[in-house]
């Protein structure tokens, strides 16, 4: 058990699997694939002899440009699906650096959170 109660344990995992739902819809927009796809060639465009240039080009810099937001993505949508796994094993709300139970505050402000504020 931890030191939140089933009340506030229900409230912060709404608030995760809300972000979850917000999150997955983002990367679905942002074009990011499935967390075991493999990266097919052959369907991307940017390959065979019938291949525009300057569309694979511009194909590219997309993709450059929203690696960084991806990434964001991809790092939030981690710590809030770990988060809902400890809610699943009762082990949520606990710093992973010093073993201290986080308070609730902190958690309502950020419930995807892995460490206490002396360890953020
Ligand atoms: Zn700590």
């Amino acid at each position: 058990m931890t030191h939140l109660t089933s009340e506030q344990l229900q409230t912060l995992r709404s608030a995760l699997e809300a972000e979850q739902a917000t999150l997955q819809t983002d990367l679905a927009e942002h074009g990011a694939k499935e967390p075991d796809g493999v990266w097919d060639p052959s369907s991307s465009g940017l390959s065979g002899e019938e291949a525009d240039t300057s569309d694979a080009a511009d194909q590219i810099e997309e993709l450059v440009t929203n690696v960084p937001i991806e990434h964001d993505l991809a790092s939030r949508m981690h710590d809030v699906t770990d988060a809902l796994k400890k809610i699943e094993r009762d082990a949520y709300g606990i710093c992973e650096v010093s073993g201290e139970e986080i308070p609730f505050d902190r958690l309502v402000a950020n419930p995807a959170a892995r460490t206490c504020i002396a360890h953020a």
